[in-house]
């Protein structure tokens, strides 16, 4: 069986096709600039070099069946039509109060996913061209939303709540919600399968991208995550500020003379890591510009280490335990320094690196000694293939 599985920013578009026989990649590609001029597809294909189409995507809809080409051409195709997709799973960033966990898509769940555009203004349009258009490409052919919000679902009230008026609740489900959720959910689970823990292990999760999170689980159920109504509160990430007093917003709005738009703007775009250090949102530049003395740079990053440290001992304080702490996605599956500086803040809990195991990238891996007493890994995340499981499990009941 195999599974397509489409991410749509608003002007591009991801997909693999996966294999569930052995969860293999098929073939992958990217559609870029979709809507803007010199749009292209690149397509790979394992062993095969990339194979590059430069035409015109006014829309995703053209961007689909540029994919379907691919995948079906005689010569750089891996199908021979795409009857032999069994289903279809978009990554859907916004399922607002409705959703707790993947469903097939219908005429319901497009309707939700559209009333989640305020809450999702970037993505969710974009999510659901992505369905549309598939559902123009492959009529009858399933669809299944798998939304980044899900697993923050799980979340009791006392989590979840702002404490705010609580008619901003009623009226406009104004809620933590929490991001990443996909990344989240794969790692956690794999993380009681790899590491051989209980089914019901207390799992922290440093999801350290450009975006970045920490969730807390139990038995792969989420306790609590540090992104909140949108993907702006928790840690700091690459230009994202992450917790902030709200009271600066009308400080600088009033000194700037700016208004709310503008300084979020600021808030997504020019804070963070970038904001701190004035160098870069790459955590690469900033390194090296700490090594060669950079004190913003340095300080940046002792903040940044700093913030997910705190939410680790938070997390370790709302699940009274934690038997395992994971670090995964770009930061945190390549920057071994970085988990090293972390886990330096976590004597307390008995937690041990061992410093030859932390020497790696990318691969699943326990990075803790023997004798530590809760357990580290990295664990690469691959959120397409849980997207692609969840796809599987809803359309072949
Ligand atoms: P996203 O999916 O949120 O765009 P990724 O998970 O791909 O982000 O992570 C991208 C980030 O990973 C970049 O900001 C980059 O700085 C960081 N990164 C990648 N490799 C390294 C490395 N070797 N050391 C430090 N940071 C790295």
């Amino acid at each position: 069986m195999k599974i397509l599985v489409i991410n749509c920013g608003s002007s591009s578009l991801k997909y693999q096709l996966i294999d569930m026989e052995n969860e293999s990649v098929l073939a992958k590609g990217l559609c870029e600039r979709i809507g803007i001029n010199g749009s292209m597809l690149t397509a790979k294909v394992p062993g095969k070099p990339d194979y590059v189409v430069e035409k015109d995507m006014p829309t995703h809809k053209e961007a689909i069946e540029l994919v379907m080409a691919a995948l079906t051409s005689a010569d750089h195709g891996v199908i021979k039509s795409t009857d032999e997709i069994t289903a279809v799973g978009h990554r859907v960033l916004h399922g607002g109060n409705t959703y707790t966990e993947s469903i097939v898509v219908n005429e319901d769940v497009k309707k939700v996913i559209r009333e989640c555009f305020d809450l999702g203004p970037l993505h969710n349009p974009a999510n659901l061209m992505g369905i549309e258009a598939c559902e123009a490409a492959m009529p009858g052919k399933k669809n299944v939303a798998v939304f980044d919000t899900s697993f923050g679902m799980g979340m009791e009230e006392k989590a979840y709540l702002y404490a705010i008026p609580y008619e901003y609740y009623e009226k406009y489900k104004v809620r933590r919600y929490g991001f990443h959720g996909t990344s989240h959910m794969f790692v956690s689970r794999e993380a009681i399968k790899f590491g051989k823990l209980k089914k019901d292990a207390k799992v922290i999760v440093c999801h350290l991208g450009n975006g970045a999170s920490v969730s807390a689980s139990i038995g792969g159920k989420c306790v609590d995550t540090s992104m909140g109504l949108a993907p702006l509160e928790g840690v700091i990430m690459g230009t994202r500020s992450g917790d902030v007093d709200p009271t600066i917003l009308q400080f600088i709005c009033n000194h700037e003379k700016i208004d709310v738009n503008q300084m979020l703007n600021i808030l997504n775009k020019k804070s963070g890591i970038l904001g701190m250090s004035g160098v870069s949102s790459d955590f690469r530049d900033v390194g090296k510009a700490a090594a060669e003395g950079n004190k913003r740079a340095q300080v940046g990053l002792d903040a940044y280490d700093y913030r997910i440290a705190k939410y680790i001992g938070a997390y370790t304080a709302a699940m009274n335990g934690v038997d395992a702490i994971c670090f995964t996605a770009g930061v945190g599956e390549n920057d071994k320094e970085c988990r090293k500086r972390i886990c330096a803040y976590l004597g307390y809990l008995g937690v041990k690196i061992d410093e030859e195991r932390n020497n790696i990238r990318g691969e699943e891996r326990v990075i803790s000694a023997d004798d530590s007493k809760v357990k580290v890994m990295l664990i690469p995340t691959n959120e397409e293939l849980a997207i692609a499981r969840e796809t599987l499990a809803l359309t072949t009941k």
